[in-house]
Parts: structure tokens; C-alpha cells; sequence
């Protein structure tokens, strides 16, 4: 049983409302939040403000500990997305805020299954004129996937932010009602049109195509070392700079209306002393794609480079990106001759993404290559 499920104590109140939170964790917690959440379900409909929709799908920002000092044993997805909204009531003077749980769930466990009902039930909302925004609170384990994945599949321009926190809400000084606040913001500017989905932490504005998560436990870590951030936001506005100059939303080619599922694309980690049984397990496994986190520029050991050839000799796609965590992987002619792709700037886990959608669309590396060097 998890801390938060054994030791009642008093948590921030205005998350006593939430009926996970009521009947686990603060049961005996006074319920002052009452008022604020029956306030908030009565704000009406402002006409000058824009209209934001909040999709929910776990993480840290809902999360709910046992201990208003512990942000590390905590459950990540134990608040729902009402609580989320009725605890920062002053989204309220910045949108008229809906919300939706499309899951709840620590990041880790979100799966492709999740990644095509949020990006179809996204692209519906945004095909709606009554929608001018969304914002997706999500875990920030996996929280970059998510946001890349919708970079390339979002049929709109406006605005989508996906947010986090790294603190439980249930903490002091926990940093997702701030974030939301800001991500609300972003998500009801005009200026944020055309931005590609964006990623909102720390008062920093990330493309997704370029942010990553750097930090295990600190507040500050999602990071755009080499690219830089898109904007930010500071003394309540919200200010842009950079622009992704990668494919994104209405300019991809990737459309998930007709999928029901992605293909199966594997990571596989390069270290010294390596095999190449990975490469056959993953194969027999039904990978229809590998990408190798690869070591400096994507190298790879003798062992895996013989993994990867008998994998693309049975049609596997196999991308070398990089375990450093900056840089390019330059594509070379060996890579031609072995029929292999390079991803470019893509860390792993977003050559990941890029790689399941190349493959909706061909198999062969060479046409795969050019949206590795176009998204
Ligand atoms: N384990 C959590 C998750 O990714 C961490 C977080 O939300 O930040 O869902």
C-alpha cells in the first residue's frame, strides 16, 4: 500500500473536494473547497473571453500524497479534472474553462491507445468554432511524446499547450496550479497560433519538437538547450520569440482519423559489451521499427550493427538517434548502403513517435529519411 494511502493528514484545501482525495487520503479534512468548486460550476459564459478546454490525463500535476512535504511517494492521476479547475479559480478572468478526463494515469503508463483518443478528440474540439484553445495536463515522465505526437498529427492552428508540474498538488509550494494557470493563458492567445503544440513548466514555452525533460525531481526541468524555448510567460503575459522551424500541425502529413492503432517501434539502448539478441527479440516480437540510442553521433557496437542488418533484412526499420541528450546524428553514406536512417536532432523517445507515424505511411527507409529531416 502506497504512503498516501495509509497516513490521513491535512492536504491543500482546495483540493479536499476531490472524491479520491476525500476517500483516501483527507477524510477527515474540514471541506472550505466546497464553495470554490460550486462557485466555479456556476461561472458563466463570458463572450470576450476565449474558450479553453482542459483534457486531463494523470500525472504529478494530478497527484496526491500523504504528506504535504513529500513530493517524491505520492500517486501521480489520483485527482480528476474538476479538481484541477475548481482549485485555480482565476483561469476563470482568463477563459471560460471546460475539462474532460480522457485518462488518469501516471505518464509512464500512457500508451498509443491514449496518444490517438486525445489527438482524434482534439482535432474534433478544434474543428469546432466554439473551441479557440486546449490544454492537455499530462505526466512529465512522457509528457514530451505526448506533445510531439500531437505536433505532428493536430489539424489546427490554434493553440494546444501541454503542462505539468513536478510537485503533487497536495504539496507545498506545488508548481501545477501555476503552470496550468499559464498553460490556460497561452492556450487563449492569439499570439500563440501557429506555434505548433507548445509545453508549458516553469514559466517557460517549449516547442514540443525541441523540449526535453531533464531533471528527475526539479522543477526546472524541461529544457531546450541547443534550440532554445519558444517564449515566456512573466508578469502575466505572455511573450514569444523562436519559432520551430520543423514540420508541424497543419503542415504534417500524419493523420490519425483512419488509424485504430500505431506500429510497433522499440528503443534499444547502446552500452559496451553489447549483444545483438535485442534486435531479434524485439523482431520477433512484431517490431516493425527500432531506434537505437545510439552512443556519441548514433554509433553502434559490431553486435548490434549485425542486430540491426538482420533486422532490416526482414523489412524493421531501424533509426540511429543518440543517448547523449543533445546534438545531431549526421546521416551518412554507410547508413545508405545498410538501408538505415539517422534522426536527426530527435532524441530517442521522439524518434520513437516520428518513426510509428513515417511507418502509417511506407516502409521504405529512404522515403522515412526525408521526414526525419523535414519534422
Ligand atoms: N510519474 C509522474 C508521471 O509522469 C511524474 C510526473 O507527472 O511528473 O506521470
Amino acid at each position: 500500500m502506497s504512503a498516501a494511502l495509509m497516513m490521513p493528514m491535512a492536504v491543500s484545501s482546495a483540493y479536499a473536494a476531490d472524491p479520491v482525495v476525500q476517500g483516501t487520503v483527507v477524510s477527515s479534512t474540514p471541506a472550505p473547497a466546497k464553495t470554490t468548486a460550486a462557485a466555479a460550476a456556476t461561472t458563466p459564459v463570458t463572450a470576450a473571453l476565449p474558450n479553453v478546454k482542459i483534457l486531463a490525463t494523470g500525472g504529478t500535476i494530478a497527484g496526491s500524497s500523504a504528506s504535504n512535504t513529500d513530493v517524491t511517494g505520492y500517486k501521480a492521476g489520483a485527482l480528476t479534472i474538476d479538481t484541477l479547475i475548481n482549485a485555480v479559480p482565476e483561469m476563470k478572468q482568463l477563459a471560460n474553462v471546460s475539462g474532460e478526463q480522457i485518462a488518469n494515469v501516471g505518464s509512464p503508463d500512457i500508451d498509443n491507445a491514449v496518444l490517438l483518443k486525445l489527438a482524434k478528440r482534439i482535432n474534433e474540439l478544434l474543428a469546432s468554432d466554439d473551441v479557440d484553445g486546449i490544454v492537455i495536463t499530462h505526466g512529465t515522465d512522457t509528457l514530451e511524446e505526448t506533445a510531439y505526437f500531437l505536433n505532428l498529427v493536430v489539424k489546427s492552428d490554434k493553440p494546444v499547450v501541454v503542462v505539468g508540474a513536478m510537485r503533487p498538488a497536495t504539496a507545498i509550494s506545488a508548481d501545477g496550479s501555476f503552470n496550468l494557470y499559464n498553460a490556460v493563458k497561452i492556450a487563449g492567445s492569439p499570439k500563440a497560433r501557429g506555434k505548433g503544440v507548445m509545453i508549458e513548466l516553469n514559466d517557460r514555452i517549449g516547442s514540443a519538437r525541441y523540449i526535453t525533460k531533464t531533471n528527475t525531481t526539479g522543477t526546472d526541468t524541461f529544457k531546450s538547450v541547443e534550440q532554445g524555448y519558444l517564449g515566456v510567460v512573466s508578469g502575466g503575459n505572455v511573450f514569444f520569440y523562436n519559432e520551430s522551424t520543423r514540420k508541424h500541425t497543419t503542415e504534417s502529413v500524419f493523420d490519425v482519423t483512419n488509424l485504430t492503432s500505431l506500429p510497433q517501434v522499440d528503443i534499444l539502448y547502446e552500452y559496451q559489451n553489447n549483444g545483438s539478441y535485442f534486435y531479434n527479440a524485439a523482431v520477433a516480437a512484431g517490431a516493425k521499427g527500432i531506434v537505437v540510442a545510439g552512443s556519441g553521433n548514433g554509433s553502434m557496437s559490431s553486435a548490434s550493427s549485425k542486430g540491426a542488418a538482420e533486422a532490416a533484412g526482414k523489412g524493421v526499420v531501424v533509426v540511429r538517434s543518440t543517448r547523449t541528450g543533445s546534438g545531431v546524428v549526421t546521416h551518412s553514406s554507410s547508413d545508405d548502403k545498410a538501408g538505415m536512417v539517422s534522426s536527426d536532432s530527435l532524441n530517442p523517445q521522439k524518434a520513437r513517435i516520428l518513426l510509428m507515424l513515417a511507418l502509417t505511411k511506407t516502409s521504405s527507409p529512404s522515403e522515412i529519411q526525408t521526414y526525419f529531416d523535414q519534422y
